[in-house]
């Protein structure tokens, strides 16, 4: 494999606050021997754990990349012990277009992880931070929310793990974040994505749903600050006390908790985030959109519990994710 064409602006073992660029060389119509210059803060002081904070790996979810740029502009060297590692829009071509995926290549940044170095843009940019940044970081956390298409009850996630002693550490990493739900989250495809890779490598790997409907609040984002702080406090990197709030903790047993829509309409829901709901329970309606005088189409949850996420848009096509439901645990 051939070395990662990026450079960066920064050097990860100066002391003190650096505002730089992931340099990535991308040669293109408009710009012969142009780069992506994706923005990037390093602030270290001293000997300590490292904490990588990620951002807009989808480019349409925006409270990790809000946070993150306050952080950025805020976090004084001498509030560190160790080293703090911010990219607020990790997939800057796709944050820059206000889409999920890169308008590059089309690449979901969180399915690419470990990239390749002489792949497309997207894949570099994985390789790099599979490559070059998880090796530096202890902790990692990357902010996620539902994007355009997805809505979901603010939470922080870590994964169900082998690894029982990582999984403690991940679990405790989540609850530090103090959002209002907590959640061991199951994913419907793992492979390819940053969280695998990151608990591959033994790292504390925590990452949220914050929101979604492509935009952030301002409670969604008053979570997302309090979390970030809390998380580096808890790492040891940022002096003080956690934050702790009630949180509700949830799980996601099994694929049960996921429903998809099978016929395309116009998407009634029946319960709103956050409602309780029991099996066999109508989550939401799908109408034809073709023909009057036609019953709709139940998507009925398979377990009890409380709606955690729900398709956003108002129109849904088979294949959608309509809903999912967790289970509450006390
Ligand atoms: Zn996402």
């Amino acid at each position: 494999m051939p070395a990662n064409p990026i450079a960066p602006t920064v050097d990860y073992e100066a002391d003190g606050v650096q505002h730089g660029f992931l340099r990535l060389p991308w040669s293109r119509n408009e710009s012969a021997w142009g780069n992506l210059m994706i923005p990037i803060t390093v602030i270290r002081n001293g000997e300590g754990p490292t904490a990588l904070l990620t951002g807009a790996s989808h480019g349409d979810e925006y409270e990790g990349p809000v946070a993150l740029m306050d952080l950025a502009r805020t976090l004084q060297p001498g509030q560190v012990s160790g080293r703090v590692i911010i990219i607020p829009f990790l997939n800057y071509p796709a944050f820059r277009a206000g889409s999920r995926l890169s308008p590059i290549d089309g690449a979901n940044m969180n399915r690419i992880v470990p990239g390749r170095p002489d792949g497309t843009v997207s894949y570099k940019i994985a390789d790099y931070l599979q490559q070059s940044l998880l090796p530096l970081a202890d902790i990692v956390l990357d902010f996620h929310s539902g994007g355009k298409t997805l809505d979901f009850v603010p939470f922080a996630a870590a994964h169900a793990l082998p690894d029982a002693a990582q999984a403690a550490r991940c679990h405790a990493a989540r609850d530090a974040f103090g959002a209002p739900y907590s959640v061991t989250m199951l994913e419907i495809d793992a492979v390819g994505m940053f969280d695998t890779a990151c608990e591959e490598m033994g790292k504390v790997f925590v990452t949220t749903e914050l929101g979604g409907a492509g935009t952030a609040t301002a409670r969604s984002v008053g979570i997302a600050r309090r979390g970030l702080r809390n998380l580096l406090v808890h790492a040891g990197i940022v002096a003080g006390e956690v934050d702790r709030k009630p949180t509700q903790w949830l799980d996601m047993p099994s694929v049960d908790c996921f429903s998809f829509a099978e016929d395309e309409g116009l998407y009634e829901a029946m319960v709103d985030l956050g409602d309780p709901i029991k099996k066999g329970e109508v989550i939401a309606r799908v109408h034809a959109t073709t023909r009057t005088g036609q019953p709709p189409q139940d998507i009925r949850a398979k377990l009890s519990g409380v709606l955690a996420a729900r398709h956003f848009p108002g129109l849904i096509r088979p294949g959608d994710c309509a809903s999912v439901v967790a289970v509450l645990v006390d």
